[in-house]
């Protein structure tokens, strides 16, 4: 049998991809997830470090002498540059995302990331539904205009449906 992906020979077949195929889409989904929960954090994060790279680029065309530090060689603020600008596109994507599930789903969305905080931060814990459940149903009335509450399955069909939509919109960013 041969992975669908790689195309190699296949001994060990897992979802159908091979073994290497199968680990790397887990990863990728892991990531997907990361972005997804940490979004708020990491966009504040990534405006802050761009103003100040774009600062500091200022504050080093301005004709002044350097001085002797040369710990920040060209190369390494061009690589430190290009990480930020892909985290920056990373954002964008989950903007994009977000921008096209329902309200409902938003909901889910932002709860999900509050209970990612109180949590301590640990991707793939399920203690996050109790705390969401509880939330939703407090919230749903005010933010939906009307109540409702969302069963388990589906909460965690929502949160597989937007990683799936953040990987094939990071895809196109060519950020995966
Ligand atoms: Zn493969």
């Amino acid at each position: 049998m041969k992975c669908p992906i790689c195309g190699k020979e296949n001994k060990y077949p897992q979802d159908g991809t091979c073994k290497k195929c199968y680990e790397k889409r887990l990863e990728r989904r892991k990531k997907a997830e990361e972005w997804i929960l940490y979004y708020p954090q990491r966009k504040q994060s990534n405006i802050e470090a761009l103003a100040e790279f774009e600062a500091l680029g200022a504050a080093n065309s301005d004709g002044m002498p350097r001085g002797t530090d040369t710990s920040d060689p060209t190369s390494n603020k061009a690589t430190r540059l290009a990480e930020l600008q892909n985290d920056r596109l990373w954002c964008v994507a989950v903007e994009d995302m977000l921008r096209n599930v329902k309200d409902e789903i938003i909901l889910f969305v932002e709860l999900r990331q509050e209970a990612e905080l109180l949590e301590g931060g640990e991707v793939g814990r399920p203690a996050w539904y109790d705390y969401v459940e509880a939330k939703y149903s407090m919230q749903s009335e005010k933010r939906l205009g009307r109540y409702y509450l969302p069963g388990r399955d589906t909460m965690f069909r929502w949160l597989s449906d937007c990683k799936n939509s953040l990987l094939e919109i990071a895809s196109d960013y060519k950020i995966v």
